[in-house]
């Protein structure tokens, strides 16, 4: 807001916390306006069987179109929506429209999972399970297509409560996906405690494999321990050739990155599928769960 320069433009000496006010209170009611105006699209990106490169798992990423703006990434508005609460619809509509587009994609032969992002005020929501179980029905979908990702960071603000979220999730089919290892803090003890189906791998630490020696040895014994726990392991950010016969090399089960696809638009989603997908396989695959 402030101008500088010339003697004619005007100076405001307005206090940055009243500009920070302002921008907040405008792009709350940009983001409310946005959710009752359809601009939230959801981008789908594979998630590769290793050694097949099949497409078994679509992860959700919502995507803003904003009619100035253009296509908003959500790391730029999910932290606002998430501080307003706004959130909770986001997230729903999310949920919503990731299992019609899954209804209609099974019943078009591909046997996709789902895999949806939750932040953390979602994942403590009272009436979560009853918002998922609801919307499962109303697209006569099973609990098993459906992938919650979710971060450690769950952990840290009430455990009990979290870990008790994740097994009624678990006990309703609904697989559990612990999002970002090793991006922050990494800890072991919350890994075996939640005991998630599925680790995903932060691309941080695939990034500079296999010439940075610190994060080649980190992978591999994730993958190890991650194994051990029957967990299965998916490798986040693989976007070289290299990266992913390096890491084919580890025995990871599933692969997802700009090498095999960025997050697509539904329609291109549809075109790959289309083109990778074999159904009866994808079929087998989908009932397919490590124990
Ligand atoms: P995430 O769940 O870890 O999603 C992966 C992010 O990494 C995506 O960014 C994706 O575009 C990007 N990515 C995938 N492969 C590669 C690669 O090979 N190289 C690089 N450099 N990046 C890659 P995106 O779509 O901007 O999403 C950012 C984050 O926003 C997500 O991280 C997730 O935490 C959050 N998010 C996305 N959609 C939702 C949603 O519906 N609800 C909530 N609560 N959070 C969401
Ligand atoms: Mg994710
Ligand atoms: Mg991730
Ligand atoms: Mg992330």
């Amino acid at each position: 807001l402030a101008k500088k320069g010339g003697h004619h433009t005007y100076r405001i000496y307005s206090p940055s916390a009243n500009v920070e006010t302002y921008k907040l209170f405008y792009l709350r009611n940009e983001l409310q306006y946005a959710l009752h105006n359809d601009q939230f699209l959801v981008y789908y990106q594979p998630i590769v069987q290793a050694g097949t490169d099949e497409i078994v798992t679509v992860e959700a990423l919502i995507r803003w179109n904003h009619p100035v703006w253009g296509i908003v990434r959500p790391d730029e508005f999910i932290p606002l929506a998430e501080e307003s609460g706004l959130i909770i619809k986001i997230g729903e509509w999310v949920l919503k429209t990731v299992c019609r587009k899954l209804r209609e994609w099974h019943d078009a032969g591909y046997m996709v999972k789902g895999s949806v992002n939750l932040s953390l005020t979602q994942f403590l929501q009272a009436d979560l399970i009853g918002v998922i179980e609801r919307i499962l029905h109303e697209n006569g979908l099973d609990p098993e297509w459906l992938i919650l990702e979710i971060t450690e960071t769950a952990m840290w603000v009430q455990k009990d409560k979290a870990l008790e979220k994740i097994a009624q999730l678990r006990a309703l089919g609904i697989t559990i996906s612990l999002d970002d290892f090793g991006a922050g803090y990494a800890s072991f003890k919350n890994l075996l405690e939640i005991k998630p189906d599925t680790l995903k791998i932060d691309r941080s630490i695939v990034k500079n494999i296999p010439e940075d020696k610190d994060s080649t040895e980190i992978l591999t014994s994730l993958i190890q321990l991650a194994h051990r726990l029957s967990i299965l392991v998916v490798v986040e950010g693989v976007e070289t050739e290299e990266q992913k016969e390096f890491v084919l090399g580890l025995e990871v089960d599933r692969m997802q990155g700009y090498l095999f696809s960025r997050p697509v638009s539904e329609e291109n989603m549809q075109k790959l599928l289309e083109r990778t997908a074999k159904p009866e396989i994808e079929t087998a695959l989908g009932k397919e769960r490590r124990k």
